[in-house]
């Protein structure tokens, strides 16, 4: 086996970071890269030590852990590029998937690229990766959006800065979380078709698909597990966006095919109208095609 540090030796006596991916749930997902960088290198900086542990003794390796975690980021990463400097290699790991994507890992590679440090990527899993190639999406372009807030205030403005997007839009959600995001989703974005990756690579791995209002009624009595949400991007849009009242509820309702209920939610707060006066409009409007 070629050794991977002597390999790749460092002229100038600096360590090198390598950022290594880790299974999001299935170990056998590790690579031989992974298992003989993790050996070899120095030191492990990982999101938690214990779960890192646990990972290192099923794979037989004693490299020592440092732990490298969201809320000391900052110092934690000038500690590590001391070492670096010093030259130490060390092998970045989070708690599953790639690190830097929704996990820490960013401060860390900005400071060493800044530093002039060698870093080195050792590819893997990635929840968003995995399932964005079993989505079956004929369009290659999506928006990755992390976790949307946590607040329903901000999660809907935030979805409304994205509404117009005509990619496809990826998030991670939590299981106690999902059903409002699905609402809300409901709310700004109308009635789009929707999928739900439920554990991934994991023994109960299931995918839920259909608009949004069907995957609300399948998550009401609760879902458990790591999930990641697709959802349709924006229908190109034929006609430009009107901005008074009656021509925005046509647009809505012919251009954007929404419901009544999303049309008054959306004009309401796009025009800053109180909900009766654009809801009064919107069923005048709505009679014309009953
Ligand atoms: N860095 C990781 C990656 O590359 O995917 C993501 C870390 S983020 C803190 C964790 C979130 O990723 C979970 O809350 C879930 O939304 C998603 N996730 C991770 N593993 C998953 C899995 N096996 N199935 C579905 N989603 C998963």
């Amino acid at each position: 086996m070629t050794d991977i540090l002597s390999s790749s030796a460092n002229v100038n006596q600096q360590g090198r970071l390598y950022v290594v991916a880790t299974p999001i749930g299935n170990l056998g997902d590790l690579s031989h890269r992974v298992i003989q960088t993790l050996s070899t290198v120095d030191l492990i900086a990982c999101e938690d030590t214990r779960h890192t542990k646990k990972l290192c003794r099923h794979l037989n390796i004693s490299t020592p852990l440092v732990s490298y975690f969201r809320e000391r980021e900052q110092e934690k990463a000038e500690t590590l590029l001391e070492m670096l400097r010093a030259g130490k290699h060390i092998a970045l790991v989070s708690d599953a998937g790639t690190p830097a994507i929704c996990d820490p890992g960013a401060v860390l590679v900005k400071k060493a690229r800044a530093a002039g440090i060698d870093i080195e990527a050792i590819s893997g899993p990635s929840a968003l990766a995995t399932a964005l190639s079993i989505a079956g999406l004929t369009q290659s372009k999506f928006f990755f959006g992390g976790f949307l807030p946590a607040n329903s205030t901000e999660r809907k403005r935030f979805l409304k800065e994205v509404s117009a997007l005509p990619f496809t839009l990826i998030f991670y959600e939590s299981p106690h979380r999902v059903r409002a995001t699905l609402v809300d989703m409901e709310v700004i974005l109308g009635n789009r078709q929707a999928q739900l990756f439920r554990e991934l690579t994991k023994i109960y791995e299931e995918c839920l698909e259909g608009p949004l209002a069907a995957l609300q009624e399948r998550v009401k009595n609760g879902v458990k597990g790591e999930l990641v949400l697709i959802v349709q991007g924006a229908k190109p849009q034929s006609k430009e966006k009107p901005d008074n009242l009656e021509d925005l509820l046509l647009w809505y309702r012919d251009e954007l095919h929404s419901s009544l209920k999303q049309a008054v939610s959306s004009i309401a707060s796009d025009l800053e109208l109180p909900r009766s006066q654009v809801y009064k409009k919107a069923l005048s409007v709505w009679q014309k095609i009953l």
